[in-house]
């Protein structure tokens, strides 16, 4: 055994995935420390304010799912929960123009932006029964071979890239929207899988939300329920596991206020994305380098902007936009925050997201953020008829921001799998796993903890109680 006692579990990773991992753990009866490199947790979750506006740098909002309802109520932020209106218009620029984005069966029929002839692909779909290739297919292979280059182009490319930032050529449909593909495998025909699978009449249908002071909140709250088991400013550097008589644990190497230490733990999880977590582990295992040298991550540039109502003549009411690459225009889409939700803009002012860059458009990251500004609100200005430029602004970078779920990646996936089922104590958790959503990084956590607990059992350490919600 070594000479000091090892904690039950470390986290490293203070983002949504570790936070919620850790605070289920802690729930569980489990001590618990996370370690996060940065000086505050949540990561990529990030709300500013600036001259009276508040901006969301990171993720603007999260899908109202179980798992996250559950999360809220158990940390007390019901009253500070935020509905988006549902019927919030969002449009897709079409030939310069805004054009509402048909999101249900009767406004494909009708919209402009597709012609006759994907119209006609798309109701006859149903009565056309297709087999899924046995190799994995891109995103856009898909839609091709089923619906036609208008409907990839027009719709499914620009929601694709409001998902993942990514490449629908590159992305894997298995992968990214496992639906899809199961719908077609099982039913030969995404519009009879998607009828069969409908939720019950009066199934709630999880909507949009924010809190009343922005997306960090939720970290904010979990921070604070965890208190000294999250040490902030605090990097791993390298990670080893030890055994002996039987007993088998993690040394975790830390640099905190430029000192360093070493840490023990019995079970070790790892929720830093995926370079850090190939570094850190690569003295535990040489089995992961390979699965995590193929995950790309996209580069995303968020511009937050705010604006007189007068500069914008009853622009940018409703969701926002998104923007297809045919229009040759480097802003992915915008992202009406003060529509969306109250309290984000002083009165008589209203503040938009932006996203840019994307595996499409890497070099954007070339540029400075005063040239990635004047750009990506000079094309939002133009779009909605804005005049003159934001009153105020901020951009924030993110060279690695959303990590792609592309071709072989669910063989990757697995094969991270095995790697970690070799080394008892080792569980991996993060929004390259099992979708990059919020929601999803909180269902992937919520079972990480699950089996963290369980295995802390099975070894005779701290065991109690189940893990809610897993
Ligand atoms: C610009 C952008 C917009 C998005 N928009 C949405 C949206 O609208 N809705 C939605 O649901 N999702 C959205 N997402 C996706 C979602 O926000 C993320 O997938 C999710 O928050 C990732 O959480 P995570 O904990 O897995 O990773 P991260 O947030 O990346 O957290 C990982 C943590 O590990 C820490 N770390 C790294 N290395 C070390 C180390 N060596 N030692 C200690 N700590 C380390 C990092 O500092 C970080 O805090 C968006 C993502 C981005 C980037």
């Amino acid at each position: 055994m070594p000479a000091l006692t090892p904690f039950p579990a470390i986290v490293i990773g203070g983002g949504i995935s570790g936070l919620v991992c850790a605070y289920r753990l802690q729930q569980a009866g489990i001590p618990v420390r996370v370690l996060e490199a940065s000086d505050r947790p949540g990561g990529v979750i990030a709300t500013e304010e600036q001259d009276g506006f508040r901006f969301e740098l990171g993720p603007q909002s999260f899908l109202s799912t179980e798992p996250l309802l559950e999360l809220i109520e158990a940390l007390g932020l019901k009253n500070e929960l935020l509905h988006a209106d549902p019927g919030a218009p969002r449009y897709i620029l079409f030939r310069g123009k805004l054009v509402p984005a048909p999101l249900a069966p009767p406004s494909l029929l009708t919209t402009p932006l597709l012609g006759a002839r994907t119209k006609w692909h798309l109701v006859t779909e149903m009565f056309r029964r297709t087999t899924p290739p046995p190799n994995d297919e891109s995103i856009a292979a898909f839609v091709r071979r089923k619906f036609g280059d208008e409907l990839l182009d027009r719709l499914v490319a620009p929601f694709v890239s409001g998902v993942y930032a990514g490449d629908p050529e590159k992305l894997s449909l298995r992968a990214s929207f496992p639906k899809l593909h199961e719908f077609e495998t099982k039913y030969g025909s995404v519009l009879r899988g998607a009828m069969k699978s409908r939720p019950a009449k009066g199934t709630p249908r999880p909507g949009l939300c924010s809190f009343r002071e922005g997306m960090e909140t939720l970290p904010r709250a979990l921070g604070a329920r965890l208190g000294d088991a999250l040490l902030t400013e605090t990097t791993v550097t390298g990670a080893r596991r030890d055994t002996s008589n039987g007993n088998s644990w993690f040394e975790v190497d830390v640099t905190r206020n430029g000192h360093r230490e070493t840490l023990l733990a019995s079970a070790l999880i790892m929720a830093a994305p995926v370079q850090a977590a190939s570094e850190i582990l690569k003295d535990v295992s040489d089995k992961f380098a390979t699965p995590f040298a193929r995950i790309e991550y996209a580069p995303v540039a968020v511009v937050a902007a705010g604006y007189r109502l007068d500069q914008l003549r009853n622009a940018g009411n409703g969701f926002g936009f998104l923007v297809p690459r045919s229009e040759r225009l480097r802003v992915l889409g915008t992202v009406w925050n003060s529509s969306l939700f109250p309290g984000r803009a002083p009165e008589n002012m209203a503040c938009f997201a932006s996203f840019a860059g994307g595996a499409t458009d890497p070099e954007l990251f070339s540029k400075s953020d005063d040239e990635i500004a004047e750009i990506i609100c000079g094309e939002v200005g133009r779009i909605l008829r804005i005049t003159g430029p934001p009153v105020t602004y901020l951009v924030k970078r993110y060279p690695r921001g959303l990590p792609q779920y592309n071709l072989g990646h669910s063989e990757t996936i697995s094969a991270l799998a095995v790697a970690a089922s070799s080394i008892p104590g080792l569980f991996l958790t993060g929004n390259y796993l099992s979708g990059p959503s919020i929601s999803s990084c909180i269902e992937q956590a919520n079972q990480t903890a699950e089996a963290v607990r369980v295995y802390l059992a099975s070894i005779g350490v701290a065991g109690v109680g189940a893990v809610a919600h897993a």
